[in-house]
């Protein structure tokens, strides 16, 4: 690189990585519009905030999403958190003696003393005894052998633990009720969070790398419908409350352990009948899950994936009498919603229970909140038989609709600029900036003298509703004076007055 590259390259603008983006004002007040009304109508269903880390182990995902689904298999952020505390093996070391050291080194890093870990050390003393027998034998190959397996899963153990950025928030949520016993409290527990996730996607209109969810929980407890309808009724009025428009809710059932396998085997059976019609993403799906064939959106595939058998129709007597239940307290509550057969989760521990919500001018990617009940997932992480149901709207596509309808909030001016003029003048801005600041108006202060003209010229250009002029004459007097620039018409005040008129004339 020639020196003159080299510096160009060096004074290189930097750019927001694709799929992420910056938020900046006016839209961050839309944001926080939303956030603050989620917060308010979440509230009020009794529903409590968690903050969660925003990475975790990559097995909390591997294992509560499912490690053969795209987010886990390509989609996530995942790097290496390495074992520094653990000391390194020196050129020549000997399995025998490296291995006690390895011992104590666990025993003094309780963070290391995981069962995952704990396998690998015994594996690790396997290889360990078996290479000794295999010197004893002078089997040279076989020693060879035991040493290549040690260095393996040693290079495991130092490696040290693989962590992702989130992809979601249910895992992290059911990590930490368990994490702090939440089952002691009383049930069901319920939770919300907002927060950013991860995926390495296909970046387009409603779709980045770096998203924000408003994720809700209901933990423990029962799977009696009202829980499922009211939790649907929440996200449904907190939709309405921020005016959101062409809303449609899709509700299906997917049964429970019982009688979903045998609806998957037949439908199955039914699938295998016309492979041959199908795409090959179907075709391979017929085989390992042939639930999210119905998830295709294939054009040619419509017709012959309209003619499967429907869930609804091979569901046990509980599951349909617990939809039957779920329908009959969404029309208790005023809740519309369309029966959507296709609507599946493909993971083994979701049950009954699935929704999803879309909303208008988002073209394909329309979906703004999918939610349903996992009543498995939380045995699956190793705490207690827990039911669960939860949803996660995609707070991007929320936004973007209500940009799209026009519901965006009018950008908000300063309440006051204040013009001064003159040393005396300043120390008097400094001091009324502070008080109406306290009394909740924003203000802006110039730092730096500026004619009146100029100053009238930019409080204008903030969209300010009011010009505070304050010059030697108005010092002196103690009559200051108020211009309201969208009619020009300007007023004389004392300090105390001016600030009753601000208050009368404006909802802080
Ligand atoms: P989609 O089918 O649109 O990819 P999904 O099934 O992957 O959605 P979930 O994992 O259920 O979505 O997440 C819940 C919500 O999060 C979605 O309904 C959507 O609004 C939002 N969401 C998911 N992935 C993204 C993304 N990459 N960018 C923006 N929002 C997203
Ligand atoms: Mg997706």
């Amino acid at each position: 690189m020639s020196e003159g590259a080299a510096k160009k390259e060096e004074r290189r603008k930097f750019q927001a990585i694709k799929g992420t983006r910056d938020l900046l004002p006016p839209e961050t007040a839309l944001w926080n519009r939303v956030e603050r009304i989620a917060q308010e109508v979440f509230t009020s269903y009794g529903f409590g905030e968690i903050r969660l880390p925003i990475f975790e182990q990559t097995d909390l995902f591997a294992r509560s999403i499912g490690a053969e689904t795209d987010v886990v298999s390509k989609e996530m952020y995942t790097f290496e958190e390495k074992a520094t505390e653990l000391p390194s093996p020196r050129p020549f070391f000997t399995p025998r003696g490296y291995t006690p050291a390895l011992e104590e080194a666990f025993q003094a890093n309780p963070g290391f003393n995981t069962p995952e870990n704990r396998r690998r050390l015994a594996l690790l003393k396997d290889h360990l005894s078996t290479l000794e027998q295999a010197e004893v034998r002078r089997d040279a190959k076989a020693s060879s052998a035991a040493y290549d397996h040690y260095v393996a899963v040693l290079e495991t153990i130092l490696q040290g633990d693989r962590v992702s950025l989130r992809p979601e928030a249910t895992a992290s949520v059911c990590r930490a009720y368990i994490e702090h016993n939440m089952q002691q409290l009383p049930q069901p527990v319920k939770l919300y969070t907002i927060g950013p996730m991860f995926r390495r996607e296909r970046p387009q209109k409603g779709r980045y790398r770096q998203f924000y969810q408003i994720d809700a929980e209901v933990l423990g407890g029962s799977d009696a419908p009202g829980m499922d309808a009211e939790l649907i009724e929440m996200v449904m009025t907190f939709f309405k409350r921020l005016g959101l428009e062409g809303v449609e809710l899709d509700i299906n059932s997917i049964g429970d352990k019982q009688c979903r396998p045998k609806y998957v085997e037949l439908l199955r059976a039914e699938l295998r009948k016309v492979k041959d019609k199908l795409g090959p993403d179907s075709q391979r799906r017929i085989e390992t899950n042939p639930l999210r064939v119905l998830d295709s959106k294939l054009e040619n595939e419509q017709k012959l994936i309209g003619g499967m058998p429907h869930i609804a129709d091979h569901l046990c007597e509980e599951c349909a009498e617990n939809y039957r239940g779920v329908k009959k307290e969404l029309e208790l509550r005023g809740v519309k919603y369309r029966e959507n057969w296709r609507l599946v989760r493909g993971l083994d521990y979701y049950s009954r229970t699935t929704f999803e919500i879309t909303a208008k001018g988002l073209g394909s990617q329309n979906a703004v909140c999918g939610g349903g009940r996992y009543d498995g997932l939380m045995e699956l992480l190793g705490g207690p038989p827990t039911r669960a149901t939860g949803f996660a709207i995609g707070e991007d596509r929320l936004i973007l609709s209500l940009q799209e309808a026009g519901k965006r909030p009018a950008a908000k001016g300063r309440d006051v600029y204040i013009a001064w003029m003159g040393e005396k003048a300043y120390t008097k801005a400094v001091q009324a900036a502070k008080n109406l600041r306290a009394a909740g108006f924003s203000v802006e202060l110039p730092p730096v003298e500026q004619k009146f003209g100029k100053a009238l010229g930019q409080a204008d250009k903030l969209g300010a509703r009011y010009a505070l002029i304050l010059g030697d004459n108005e010092v002196a007097s103690g009559e200051w004076t108020l211009k309201t620039l969208a009619t020009g018409e300007q007023a004389k005040f004392t300090e105390p007055t001016l600030l009753d008129f601000l208050q009368e004339n404006n909802a802080v």
